[in-house]
């Protein structure tokens, strides 16, 4: 076995349908008395609700969190923490508020902002240290541990109003972490555990999930991968994959969990013979021999996109992208070699199964 070093950051999971009723105790627990309840405006009943029960422990309702962190709405919100006196976040909702809470975390001195994180997506980050705000159009991305949530609640019928199609984009793109972080150059067999775990648990209960919205059995299971997805995006590094994604993602606008169910399967046939324990660790979670292939039925069974012409991608920017993909040096199991990543960015325009 690989030398390698693990460290546990530690946060406090509860989960399981209805979980939710335990929210005042775990906001007593974290000893905090004023919690700014932070929300997209879509989730203000919702969030309404959260505060209600919170009752006096509820500081107010801040209803702007916005995709991607905007700077100026970070600043709002820190302004209205401070304006209240709040003490903690409790942000319910996906990435986006969940990143929002993390904006405000981060200003302050360790601990002091604790944030209670209620995901009512599958993207994960109420597991990481990672924080994302973007000003003038750039998102600017780091890592700090006074970000990462101490308290998460995994309440799946929270999730039975994500409509079927982000439920199954949302869920792709915590798989994604998983596959990446199978041979993450920081990787370690715990995670590697978890990530295969996450990836079985989110290919059986995708599925599920879409035939049945209200299946809280699928969506509980869709759950448990996401968190187990979200921990490994939090402990080890990407690689391809990721840089792809985001690389596309900023130079032609293209929606994001989107581009990362498109990019997948490509990615993974790109490395894979560079990782063969990677890939069986893939075979095993998906039940198949071609794990690449696989992954691109599993995006054709959930309906999801296949193809980054469907995204708005032109091909003319193929080009612009390789260049931008083999510029940045970056780590990857495999050289990142401008031929063949053309050719992987030409299948995937085309919709075409990875090569
Ligand atoms: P999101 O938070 O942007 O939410 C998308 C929309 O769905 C919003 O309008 C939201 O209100 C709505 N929504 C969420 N849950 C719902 C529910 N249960 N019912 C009805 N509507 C619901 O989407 P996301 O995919 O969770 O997050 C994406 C963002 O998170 C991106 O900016 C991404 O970069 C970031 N992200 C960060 C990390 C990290 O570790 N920092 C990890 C993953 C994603």
């Amino acid at each position: 076995m690989q030398d390698f070093t693990y460290t546990s950051a530690a946060a406090r999971v509860i989960f399981g349908a209805g979980s939710l009723r335990h929210l005042e105790r775990e906001v007593e627990l974290l000893g905090a008395r004023r919690a700014l309840v932070l929300c997209t405006p879509e989730q203000t009943a919702i969030a309404q609700q959260v505060a209600d029960r919170l009752g006096e422990r509820a500081a107010g309702v801040f209803a702007g969190a916005a995709m991607h962190v905007p700077i100026e709405t970070a600043r709002a919100a820190r302004a209205e923490a401070a304006r209240l006196g709040a003490d903690c976040a409790v942000a319910i909702g996906g990435g986006s508020t969940i990143g929002l809470g993390k904006a405000i975390a981060l200003e302050e001195p360790a601990g002091r902002f604790p944030i209670l994180a209620i995901p009512t997506t599958y993207a994960g980050s109420e597991m990481t240290p990672i924080y994302g705000i973007t000003e003038a159009g750039v998102k600017k991305t780091g890592k700090d541990l006074r970000v990462l949530p101490r308290t998460v609640i995994y309440d799946a019928q929270l999730t039975l109003t994500l409509p079927v199609g982000l439920s199954m984009t949302s869920g792709l793109n915590a798989l994604a972490h998983s596959a990446e972080g199978l041979y993450a150059r920081d990787g370690n067999p715990i995670m590697a555990l978890l990530a295969e775990e996450g990836i079985r648990a989110l290919a059986q209960a995708l599925p599920q999930v879409k035939a049945d919205p209200a299946d809280i059995a699928a969506r509980e299971q869709a759950q448990y991968g996401a968190w187990l997805c979200g921990t490994v995006l939090g402990n080890v590094g990407m690689a391809l994959h990721h840089k792809l994604c985001h690389t596309l993602g900023g130079s032609f606008n293209l929606p994001h969990a989107e581009t990362h169910a498109v990019i997948l399967p490509h990615a993974i046939a790109y490395n894979a013979a560079a990782v063969p324990q990677a890939v069986a660790a893939l075979r095993r979670a998906l039940g198949a021999d071609d794990a690449a292939r696989a992954l691109f039925e599993l995006n054709l069974k959930l309906g999801a996109p296949t193809s980054l012409a469907a995204l708005g991608m032109p091909a003319e920017g193929i080009a612009l992208a390789a260049d931008l993909a083999t510029q940045n040096a970056y780590w990857n199991p495999r050289a990142i070699e401008r031929e063949a990543i053309t050719a992987l960015l030409e299948r995937a325009h085309a919709g075409l199964p990875p090569a």
